[in-house]
């Protein structure tokens, strides 16, 4: 036999410390470094990654000790994040996250479980987010649901739902069959159900646009694109609303659109990636996403809103058997059983394509566990009350001007005249990276008719007023100049 190896099966394995004390002392070490990451997170804006620090991450024989992966994370990696555990970042929709995942992050790592299914306390855990979920969006009991990487996955699993749902179960086995399947959504809509369409083979131009009005879907110009879609022969396979759309924080009008659906008898989807956790705010927000609770099916983040850690998407479907009628897949090595570890039906494996599933639901459950449900409200209420403190201060502004009010936690904002620069778009996008580059602020910049404006989604709880007024004093200075 030509071995290339040196083994021993009577050894114990060379891939646990064979030191456990060792690896004790210095996982401590490690312990007391990302907690001093987290609790000066104020102090460590964005950086960009020195060159010569990127190149030693690659992974070219040499090993490091314990000590030295400890001084890598510490040293080389943490101190060059993304940016958005940062008070100031709000560029695109990104979370903070929260320090509770650090702890449940250890045990999901310790435990390792695997969430397709089978019977343990971490299939339970899931179990209970979802049941969580279900009551705060307002969905029934016969609702199902399951955690995916984000909003993306979860809007491919939701169509193909509905695809179901409306061709029946052949369709699993034989595809589309020629039908010209539709769907109806505005222009905003974000691109994840672009390239869900794309992926389900149902091509991203069936997305018949609908006219927007104030940022929202115009129902009557709905009601007219369907007649119209129905009398040149086409199929509806669902509706698509937004709860929060991306650029603007816009909420469509839910009820009008679920009376359509009913009355039309289409899916009602909604993406509410971040602004359906509206529903744990005052009131006043939280009245934005009324009638989310009469969706078909409903998408949302963790990793956003609720500041969760990465990666936590969910999807949740009014009516479990149609759910499961989609993806329940039982092949011989997959039988359930009664009893033992193969007991425990349903699995989460009948609710989505990932056989092999992650722990995404710990840091969820312990988020909402530790902090509690008020205290998560409390923080997306006062994101959108910073966002009208923010646009407060940018109208007293002579330098600055907002393009558009916000309507819950998104700013879109726009230096007044054009500087130096070629274009008020120009100065925009300067403005952006100059604050980027020297660690003032994160914000991202979007269109609005056409122009170049900053924008910034605040979904971050460590935001304070005093950081709006930062960010201001300095966007003055630098168009004072
Ligand atoms: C972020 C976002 C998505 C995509 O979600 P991911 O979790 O990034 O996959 C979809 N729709 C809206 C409105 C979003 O804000």
């Amino acid at each position: 036999m030509d071995k290339r190896y040196q083994t021993s099966i009577e050894a114990r394995s060379e891939l646990d410390p064979a030191d456990w004390e060792a690896f004790r002392n210095t996982a401590h070490g490690l312990l007391d470094d990302v907690i001093g990451f987290l609790a000066n997170a104020e102090e460590a804006p964005w950086q960009p990654l020195p060159e010569d620090i990127r190149k030693t991450y690659a992974l070219d024989g040499e090993r490091s000790s314990l000590d030295a992966l400890r001084r890598e994370f510490s040293e080389t990696l943490m101190p060059y994040h993304g940016g958005n555990i940062h008070p100031r970042f709000f560029g695109w929709v990104q979370g903070t996250g929260l320090a509770s995942s650090l702890l449940s992050e250890m045990v999901v790592a310790s435990m390792n479980a695997n969430l397709g299914g089978r019977n343990h306390a971490a299939v339970e855990i899931e179990r209970a987010v979802v049941n969580w979920s279900k009551t705060v969006m307002g969905f029934p009991e016969t609702a199902s649901g399951i955690l995916v990487t984000g909003t993306s996955q979860a809007t491919v699993l939701a169509l193909s739902v509905a695809r179901c749902k409306l061709l029946g179960k052949d369709v699993r086995a034989k595809g589309n069959q020629n039908q010209n399947l539709v769907i109806f959504a505005a222009e905003t809509v974000h691109t994840a159900l672009k390239k869900a369409t794309e992926l389900l083979g149902l091509g991203s131009e069936n997305i018949i646009p609908v006219k927007i009005v104030d940022g929202a879907i115009d129902p009557s110009d709905l009601q007219l694109k369907i007649q119209k879609a129905r009398a040149e022969g086409a199929v509806p396979l669902a509706i698509v609303a937004t709860a929060g759309t991306v650029d603007a924080g816009f909420y469509d009008p839910f009820h009008a659109i679920a009376d359509i659906a009913a009355e039309e008898n289409i899916w009602l989807h909604i993406d509410g990636a971040f602004g359906a956790w509206t529903r744990l705010a005052s009131a006043h927000w939280r009245a934005l996403s009324d009638g989310i609770e009469r969706a078909d099916s409903l998408v949302f983040d963790f990793h956003k809103w609720p500041f969760v850690q990465y990666d936590a998407g969910m999807v949740l479907i009014r009516d479990e058997h149609d759910h499961s009628a989609a993806f329940t897949e039982h092949p011989n090595y997959l039988e359930t059983k009664q009893d033992g570890i193969a007991g425990g039906a349903p699995w989460f494996c009948d609710y989505g394509i990932d056989l092999s599933r992650s722990n995404r639901a710990l840091k969820i459950w312990s988020a909402v566990k530790l902090y509690g449900v008020e205290a998560l409200g409390r923080a997306i209420d006062k994101n959108c009350e910073l966002a009208a403190y923010f646009a407060a201060l940018v109208d007293a502004s002579p330098y600055l001007e907002m393009a558009i009010a916000p309507v819950s936690n998104v700013v879109l904002f726009s230096a007044k005249d054009r500087g130096e620069f070629e274009t008020v778009a120009a100065r925009n996008d300067a403005l952006v990276l100059k604050m980027q580059m020297e660690g003032i602020a994160v914000f991202s910049t979007t269109k609005i008719s056409g122009e170049t404006v900053m924008r910034g989604a605040i979904v971050n709880h460590r935001t304070r007023a005093e950081d709006m007024r930062l960010i201001v004093d300095y966007l003055e200075s630098e168009l004072s100049r």
